[in-house]
C-alpha cells in the first residue's frame, strides 16, 4: 500500500477536463443548459465521524493502511476538504420518473470529487452522497439521513459480494448535523442524524445524462458525452466508428439484461427504476426504497410511493428495464439518425433477458437448462400460494436428494405451512424436479456447486437492515458491522450466524421501514 503522501498523484479531473462544464458556479437551484456538469463544493459538516468502511474496496483502491483513521481522508470523505487540485462537481441529468418525463434532475445531493486511480491502474470516480446542495437540488437540502445511508452502504457492498454489478461504498460518515425528514409523509417532519456515503464506481453516468441533452436538442454535447463514454468505459468499442452509438446501446442492453436477471435471481427489488437510476455501465445504482423478497410475491414493491401504480414491483423489473432502454435508444437517436437499427437493437432485449434469466433459474434448480416451461410455472404457483421464502426455498432444495426426494426438507421455507393435502401438489413438483435433475446432461457433475453459487445463503433482508439502523441511531454499530461481515460470503452457510438466514419474523411483515419504505431519505 502506498503512503498517505503519494495519494495526491492519484487524483485526476478526467470527466471535468474532457467535457463542457457550467460557466456559472452559482450554487442555487436553476436550469443548467449547454453543460454536462456544474462546479460545486461540498458544504462542511459539524462533527464528522467515520462510522463504517469497506476494507475490501479500500484494498482495491490501494488506500494506505491508516486511511480510515486519517484526518485527511475523514475530511475528504465528509466534504470538509477537497483533495488538492480537484474540481468537485455535480452532474447534469434528466429522467423519466414513474414513466413521465421529469426534465432536469441532476446530482441534487451527490458531489463528485473526481477520479482516483485504483491499485490496478483503473480510474474510479469518488462521489459523496449527502454532501450539500447543488444547482440540481430543486427544493431539497442536498443532505442524506443516517437511515438511508446505512441502507445504501450495506446493500452496495452486499451486491458486490453477491457478484452482481453495482456501485460501491467506501465509507459511511456521520456528519454530526441533523437533517429534517417527513419519513412517513404524514406531515410530521422530524430531525434525524445526517450521514454521507462515499460511493465509488468507474462512472456514475445514467441513461438520464444522455436524455437531458437529447431533450434540449444539444446534439454536440450529446455527441461529446457519448464519445467520451465509449472511449473511457467501453474499450471493446471504437468510439470513432460511425455506428459507435448503436454499439453502445447494444452493449448497454446486454449488460442491463444480465443485471436484471441477476436481481430476479436473488430476489432484489430496486424500487425506483426511473431512467435517472439506470447506469450506463449496467451497475445497480441509487439504493433508495429497495427491498428483497422474503416470501415469493411477484407483485411485491418495497416503495410506498409506488404502492398504487405498482410499476416497479419484482415481476415488472424486466419489462421496465426494456422500456428504460427504449428511452436510452430514443436519446441516442440524434446521433444515429435512422430509427430502424435502433428499434431492432432494442427489440433484442427480451431474448437477451430471457437467455440470462432462464440460465440463472436453471442454475438455481441445479439444472444445466430448464427442461420445459411448466417446471418454473408450477413452482411459482405453489410458492406464492404457501408464502414460500424465495431465498430459503432454494437452499432447502439443495438438501433434497433427487434420487430419493424427501419433500419435508422444504419445511423451513414456508410462512404459511401447507396442509398435508397440499403437500401432494408440492411433492409432485419435487418429483418432477428430481426427474429433471436425473435426466439433465450436466447432472452429478456439479449440481450442488451450481446451486450454491446461484442461491445465496445470506441476503441483507429489509428487517435486518432496519434493526441495524435502529441500533446505529442509538450509537451501536455492531449490527451494521455484523451484516457487512455476513455479506462477505453470501453463498456459504455461516454456522455461527444461523439467525441471519431465517425467515422474516412476523413483526416485520407490515413494519414501516422494514417491509415498506418511503423515498424520503
Ligand atoms: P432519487 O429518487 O434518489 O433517484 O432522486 C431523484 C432526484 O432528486 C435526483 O435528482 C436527486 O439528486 C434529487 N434528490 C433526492 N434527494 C435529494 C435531497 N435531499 N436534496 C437534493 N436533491 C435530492
Ligand atoms: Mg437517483
Amino acid at each position: 500500500m502506498s503512503s498517505l503522501e503519494s495519494q495526491s498523484t492519484r487524483w485526476a479531473n478526467r470527466f471535468t477536463d474532457a467535457l463542457p462544464g457550467d460557466p456559472s458556479s452559482e450554487n442555487r437551484p436553476r436550469q443548467v443548459e449547454g453543460a454536462v456538469w456544474s462546479p460545486v463544493s461540498p458544504e462542511p459538516v459539524s462533527r464528522p465521524l467515520m462510522l463504517a468502511t469497506s476494507p475490501e474496496l479500500a484494498d482495491e483502491l490501494g488506500l494506505p493502511a491508516e486511511w480510515s483513521s486519517s484526518d485527511q481522508w475523514l475530511s475528504w470523505l465528509s466534504g470538509n476538504a477537497v483533495p488538492e487540485g480537484q474540481q468537485p462537481y455535480a452532474m447534469n441529468y434528466g429522467g423519466h420518473q414513474f414513466g413521465n418525463w421529469a426534465g432536469q434532475l441532476g446530482d441534487g445531493r451527490a458531489i463528485n470529487l473526481g477520479e482516483f486511480q485504483d491499485a490496478s491502474g483503473h480510474w474510479q470516480t469518488m462521489q459523496l452522497k449527502g454532501a450539500g446542495p447543488t444547482p440540481y437540488s430543486r427544493t431539497a437540502d442536498g443532505r442524506a439521513v443516517l437511515r438511508s445511508s446505512i441502507r445504501e452502504f450495506l446493500c452496495s457492498e452486499a451486491m458486490y459480494h453477491l457478484g452482481i454489478p453495482t456501485t460501491r461504498a467506501l465509507s459511511l460518515v456521520g456528519t454530526g448535523d441533523q437533517v429534517v425528514r417527513d419519513m412517513f409523509y404524514d406531515g410530521r417532519p422530524a430531525p434525524e442524524p445526517g450521514a454521507i456515503v462515499c460511493r465509488v464506481a468507474p462512472s456514475f453516468l445514467r441513461f438520464g445524462n444522455y436524455q437531458i441533452h437529447a431533450a434540449r436538442q444539444e446534439r454536440d454535447l450529446l455527441a461529446q458525452l457519448v464519445h467520451w463514454t465509449i472511449d473511457q468505459h467501453f474499450p471493446e468499442l471504437d468510439a470513432d466508428a460511425p455506428d459507435a452509438p448503436l454499439h453502445l446501446l447494444e452493449t448497454v442492453i446486454q449488460r442491463t439484461a444480465h443485471l436484471v436477471a441477476d436481481w430476479m435471481r436473488v430476489g432484489f427489488v430496486h424500487g425506483v427504476m426511473n431512467t435517472d437510476n439506470m447506469s450506463i455501465l449496467g451497475l445497480t445504482i441509487d439504493y433508495g426504497p429497495y427491498g428483497w423478497l422474503d416470501d415469493f410475491n411477484p407483485d411485491f414493491t418495497p416503495n410506498t410511493t409506488d404502492a398504487h401504480s405498482r410499476r416497479y414491483v419484482y415481476a415488472n423489473q424486466p419489462r421496465v428495464a426494456h422500456w428504460n432502454l427504449a428511452q436510452l435508444g430514443r436519446a441516442l437517436l440524434p446521433l444515429i439518425e435512422d430509427i430502424e437499427p435502433v428499434q431492432s437493437v432494442i427489440d433484442t432485449y427480451p431474448e437477451r433477458f430471457g437467455v440470462a434469466y432462464r440460465s440463472a433459474m436453471a442454475s438455481k434448480l441445479g439444472l444445466s437448462e430448464l427442461p420445459n416451461e411448466e417446471l418454473l410455472g408450477d413452482l411459482f404457483a405453489w410458492m406464492q400460494a404457501f408464502e414460500t421464502d424465495w431465498t430459503l426455498f432454494f437452499r432447502c432444495l439443495m438438501e433434497i436428494d433427487p434420487e430419493d426426494p424427501d419433500v419435508s426438507r422444504l419445511e423451513n421455507a414456508f410462512y404459511t405451512p401447507p396442509f398435508v393435502s397440499d403437500l401432494e401438489g408440492i411433492s409432485k413438483w419435487v418429483t418432477d424436479w428430481a426427474e429433471a435433475c436425473l435426466e439433465d446432461d450436466g447432472y452429478d457433475e456439479d449440481r450442488l456447486g451450481r446451486m450454491s453459487s446461484a442461491n445465496p445463503w445470506f441476503i441483507p433482508r429489509n428487517y435486518q437492515v432496519f434493526q441495524a439502523i435502529e441500533a446505529a441511531e442509538k450509537g451501536d454499530l455492531f449490527l451494521v458491522e455484523d451484516l457487512l461481515d455476513a455479506s462477505r460470503a453470501p453463498y456459504e452457510a455461516q454456522e455461527d450466524r444461523e439467525h441471519l438466514a431465517a425467515r422474516r419474523p412476523e413483526w416485520a411483515r407490515e413494519q414501516a421501514g422494514a417491509s415498506m419504505l418511503s423515498c424520503s431519505s
